[in-house]
């Protein structure tokens, strides 16, 4: 049985007193862990206070991106190392966001990927088709693209300490969310092309669900047979709601 995971992406929200208040919440109702792993993954100068207020919780903590360099003079760039530092457990790999906005083509995702799995980052990889991908059906296509660019630069084995998130990308912001079937649907076919190169990586594959997940739809989503949990924006920034969410997943 595979353990479920909900993640917060809190993406360029938050403020040190805001931050406290929301950490705060979660300590008090969850810091000494529940049926499901929870984390936070919070912009990067927020990583010493989330720390701080985490380090003897269950609730573990990520940044959002990193730099597919170890180090040197790449001016603004995070590396995996510095993340250690301030003890993140995940980085979000390959965010939709990151993909459309910044230019990370499937390459320069597998190369953040392998720099997260070598510097001891467990990634989570967000693969996603976009509507108009969906509207022409080649929803398959985009998705294999994406986890085969990532198995070819890490090799399989490589994904043995990763999470993976499917995030629609017309279900992320949107109030839109895929229905239970949809994400199930794309869900299995992911563990399915993993299991083409390592049936046992496969069934232990955490395969979360993202894209306008709230608490009123959680229990549905997460009761998919595929579904290993969810990585959630919007609603990680109001505790009640986060909360909610990660009491679906247990
Ligand atoms: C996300 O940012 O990864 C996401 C899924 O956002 P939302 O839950 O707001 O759709």
């Amino acid at each position: 049985m595979r353990r479920k995971l909900v993640a917060g992406n809190w993406k360029m929200h938050g403020g040190l007193a805001r931050n406290r208040d929301l950490l705060d919440s979660l300590v008090q109702a969850m810091g000494k862990g529940g049926s499901a792993d929870c984390a936070v993954c919070v912009p990067f100068p927020y990583l010493g206070q989330t720390q701080e207020l985490l380090k003897s919780t269950a609730i573990a903590w990520g940044a959002q991106t990193l730099s597919e360099h170890a180090q040197g003079a790449y001016t603004g760039e995070v590396s995996a190392a510095m993340l250690v530092d301030f003890g993140c457990r995940y980085v979000l790999v390959g965010h939709s966001e990151r993909r459309s906005l910044y230019g990370e083509s499937n390459e320069a995702v597998a190369a953040k990927f392998v720099a997260a799995v070598k510097g001891g980052v467990t990634p989570i990889l967000c693969l996603g088709e976009t509507l108009e991908q969906r509207e022409g059906n080649i929803t398959e296509k985009v998705i294999a693209a994406q986890l085969d660019a990532v198995t070819q630069a890490a090799g399989v084995s490589g994904l043995a300490n990763a999470v993976i998130a499917y995030e629609p990308v017309w279900a992320i912001g949107t109030g839109r969310t895929a229905t239970p079937q949809q994400a199930q649907d794309v869900h299995a076919f992911i563990r399915e092309r993993l299991a083409a190169s390592d049936a046992l990586l496969a069934q232990r594959m955490q395969i979360l669900y993202g894209g306008s997940v709230k608490p009123q739809n959680a229990a549905e989503l997460f009761g998919m047979a595929d579904i290993d949990g969810g990585l959630i924006g919007g609603a990680s920034l109001v505790a009640q709601d986060f909360l909610a969410i990660c009491r679906a997943a247990g």
